[in-house]
C-alpha cells in the first residue's frame, strides 16, 4: 500500500492527506507512520451532510461520521484509526507540527499550508510501518505574508499576538456577529484560508457547537 493509494481511498469520503511522519516507540501508537486526514475542500461540507448521521437527532454528527468513515478506511489499509476527540486523547498539535504541513501563527493559532487558520484535523491513520514520506520543503505561509491580516481581524481584539481572551470573545458572539454566521474573522483574514473553500454552513456549525 503506497500513501498514494490512501490518498485516492481518502478523496472518495472528501478527506485529504494534511500530513506525514513516522512516529517512534514515545507515540501512543507506536512507531510507523501517522497520516493526518482533513476536509478536502470545496466540496466537504456538502458530502458529509448528506450522510446518515446528520439526518438523526443524536449529537456530533461530524465526530460520528469521521469515526465510521475513518475506522473503515483504516481497516482496508490494515492500519489504526486515530481521533482528536473522544478518548484516548491523541496529541494532534503536536503531530501536526510535527507533520512540517503547520506552523504556529502570529495569533498562536495552526496555520497549516493548505487550510490556513481554517485547519482542523478529522482523525489519522497509523501505519505499523516507515512509508516514504513525501516531501515538505514549504515554509510556513506566515513567512512572506507582510500585511498579516489575522492580527487585526478581531472585532473586539480578542485573539490577537498577545492570546486569547474567551471571554471577550463570547461576549462579543452573543451579539449575533457575523462570526456566528461565517466563522472566526481571525481564520477568515487569512488568505491561505480564503483559498481553501470551506463553506460559511461549515464554519457556522462550528461556531454554533463553541457558542450554542
Ligand atoms: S494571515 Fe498571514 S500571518 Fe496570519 S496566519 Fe495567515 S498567512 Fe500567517
Ligand atoms: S470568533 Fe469573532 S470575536 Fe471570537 S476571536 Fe474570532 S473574530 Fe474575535
Amino acid at each position: 500500500m503506497t500513501l498514494d493509494t490512501l490518498r485516492a481511498l481518502a478523496a472518495e469520503d472528501r478527506l485529504a492527506d494534511f500530513g506525514v511522519f513516522h512516529s517512534t516507540e514515545d507515540d501512543a501508537p507506536g512507531p510507523g507512520t501517522i497520516v493526518l486526514l482533513g476536509p478536502d475542500e470545496p466540496g466537504f461540507w456538502a458530502h458529509v451532510t448528506n450522510a446518515p448521521e446528520f439526518a438523526d437527532t443524536r449529537p456530533d454528527p461530524l465526530d460520528r461520521w469521521s469515526r465510521r468513515v475513518i475506522s473503515a478506511l483504516a481497516d482496508r489499509l490494515g492500519g489504526t484509526a486515530l481521533f482528536p476527540f473522544g478518548t484516548p486523547l491523541h496529541p494532534f498539535m503536536t503531530w501536526a507540527l510535527r507533520s512540517g504541513r503547520a506552523w504556529a501563527s502570529p495569533v498562536q493559532l495552526l496555520v497549516h499550508d493548505r487550510a490556513g487558520l481554517m485547519v482542523s484535523y478529522r482523525g489519522a491513520i497509523h501505519l505499523g510501518y516507515r512509508a516514504d514520506l513525501p516531501s515538505t520543503t514549504s515554509d510556513s505561509p506566515c513567512r512572506d505574508c507582510r500585511s498579516q491580516p489575522c492580527l487585526t481581524a478581531c472585532p473586539v481584539t480578542a485573539l490577537t499576538s498577545g492570546g486569547y481572551d474567551i471571554a471577550a470573545c463570547h461576549a462579543w458572539l452573543d451579539t449575533g456577529p457575523a462570526c456566528m454566521s461565517q466563522g472566526c474573522e481571525v481564520r477568515r483574514a487569512c488568505p491561505v484560508s480564503r483559498g481553501y473553500g470551506r463553506t460559511d454552513a461549515q464554519s457556522a456549525f462550528h461556531m454554533e457547537r463553541f457558542h450554542p
